[in-house]
């Protein structure tokens, strides 16, 4: 019933623009990327979605809903070589890699896709118009410069991250810093930055990796248009200072998550939940509004077993209700053992604990939730900022410690809860640095009474609103999206 669907209806399939999604096959890339490809097409677009069978049948539940609602996605499974470059069979997500030393082999299975996708698409009509490709994918050059077309890259940072990002690999900044607790400055940057090596994303790289890191840069060097899962009032300052310094057109297309309505396409995102949806409201609906802490730290973060134990202790002596999504339970039988042992039964009046993969979007935009205990994935952190959440932030690597900056000094909608070191992804941690005291003055902090506390959760408020409106027709990102896919098809337009 929205003006895209108009235009969408008046435009018929020959004078439709073809984009072609390519996502990493990583939760916390794929799923935004599915998001996008929603929104292109409700917008008008014809959208071809590169995928593999594996993660085609994990997202059967978005495909389905692509098909009911008509939306013009083609689903493209490229078999994916995961045996041909040494992974076991069926290994075709970042999720289920058995180590870290895997990732070189999956990014190299990934860039063998290059040829079957080239293949692909010189059978199209329309022929693609351009390529969104997530950053890692820096053979998708190759297919662009082969068609003429843009590559636009995505690589799922917000701008302040991006703009962070951007200044390291350009200035080479973590090259010139020996020390990982030294303090990496960010010339450029427009408000003050601190962060030690550590906690730059970047750092903390996989061996192995340096030729393929070379290929990312160089191509992501490249593109003169980037596509950032944000909006304009959220963080304009370093979405402008981005285009200034990089001489790139940023397209703001975000919230994209928005793009989820009904608790059904909510609850599908990504994974099955490993939790019963209807359950999961019923427990929602019967808490207090606005009196449930949730806790959720991604799909790949992976938290010690004495710390997880540590922060369920704090959730316990905080006494308020929580919503705790664990998914170290296959990987640490002593976090399941000390679950079953008693805490669970001691937090059962007000304690859910879901097990696997959480319809996160449904719970967190559920009336009952009053903050967000979140690693600062940056999905993970705008889907907070849509629900109008007050945020604990607990990063793990990446560039999750640049977003918690963000949300902590510039939006200030959250509160650290004070992570000592980084816990690199695929690597263990070993010891607790976030005692129960520290997740219980937390928990306060985020619920407490007073002035601050107050006008944190006003501004998250205020956020959530300039979110929603940002997606609604003649919204900042919502009227991007209709000049995204208009500049594509000029540019299509004028080169052929
Ligand atoms: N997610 C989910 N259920 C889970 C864990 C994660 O739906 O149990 C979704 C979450 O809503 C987000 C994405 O997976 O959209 C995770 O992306 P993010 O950038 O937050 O973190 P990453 O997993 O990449 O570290």
């Amino acid at each position: 019933a929205s003006a895209g669907q108009a235009l969408s209806d008046s435009l018929n399939t020959s004078e439709r623009t073809h984009f072609v999604l390519v996502p990493l096959m990583a939760q916390g890339h794929t799923i935004p990327m599915t998001d996008m490809a929603c929104l292109l097409a409700k917008h008008g677009a014809q959208v071809s979605f590169i995928t593999t069978p594996v993660n085609a049948s994990r997202m059967a539940g978005f495909i389905d809903h692509a098909a009911e609602t008509g939306l013009t996605i083609q689903f493209v499974e490229l078999h994916f070589p995961a045996v041909e470059f040494g992974l076991p069979d069926g290994c075709e997500n970042a999720d289920m890699l058995q180590s870290r030393d895997q990732f070189k082999n999956f990014m190299e299975a990934c860039a063998a896709l290059r040829d079957p996708l080239g293949a692909y698409l010189r059978q199209q009509r329309p022929s693609p118009t351009c390529i969104i490709s997530d950053v890692t994918h820096w053979w998708t050059g190759d297919i662009a410069r082969e068609f003429g077309i843009p590559r636009l890259s995505f690589n799922g940072f917000c701008g302040f991250a991006s703009l962070a990002r951007y200044i390291i690999v350009h200035d080479n900044l973590l090259e010139t810093v020996e020390n990982e607790n030294e303090i990496i400055n960010f010339p450029g940057f427009p408000t003050p930055l601190e962060l030690t090596k550590a906690r730059c994303p970047g750092s903390g790289s996989v061996n192995g990796l340096e030729q393929i890191r070379k290929n990312i840069n160089e191509e992501e060097m490249r593109s003169t248009d980037v596509i950032i899962n944000t909006f304009q009032e959220l963080e304009a300052l370093y979405i402008e200072s981005f285009e200034q310094i990089t001489g790139k057109k940023v397209w703001t297309v975000g919230p994209m998550c928005l793009c989820n309505q009904d608790n059904n396409k909510m609850a599908a995102r990504g994974n099955k939940a490993s939790v019963d949806e209807a359950q999961c409201l019923r427990w929602l609906d019967s808490m207090k509004p606005g009196s449930v802490i949730f806790v959720s730290f991604g799909s790949l973060a992976c938290t010690a077993p004495q710390q997880l134990v540590e922060l369920g202790l704090g959730l316990e002596a905080s006494k308020k209700p929580f919503i705790w999504v664990i998914k170290a339970g296959d990987k640490f039988p002593e976090v399941e053992e000390w679950l079953a042992k008693g805490f669970e039964e001691q937090v059962k009046d007000r304690g859910l604990i879901i097990r696997g993969w959480a319809p996160q979007v449904m719970i967190l935009w559920h009336k009952a939730i009053a903050g967000f205990m979140t690693h600062c994935g940056w999905n993970s952190t705008i889907e907070g900022i849509c629900a109008g959440t007050p945020m604990i932030t607990w990063p793990h690597f990446a560039e999750q410690f640049v977003n918690e900056r963000l949300v902590v000094d510039v939006l200030k909608t959250g509160v650290e809860v004070g992570v000592k070191g980084v816990t690199q992804w695929g690597q263990e941690q070993k010891e607790v640095t976030v005692t129960r005291d520290a997740v219980e003055t937390a928990v306060s902090k985020l619920m407490d009474k007073g002035e601050a506390a107050e006008e944190m959760r006003m501004r998250a408020k205020e956020f959530g609103v300039k979110a929603r409106r940002a997606l609604e027709e003649g919204g900042s990102s919502f009227n991007n999206i209709n000049l995204l896919i208009q500049e594509m098809g000029n540019r299509a337009n004028a080169s052929g």
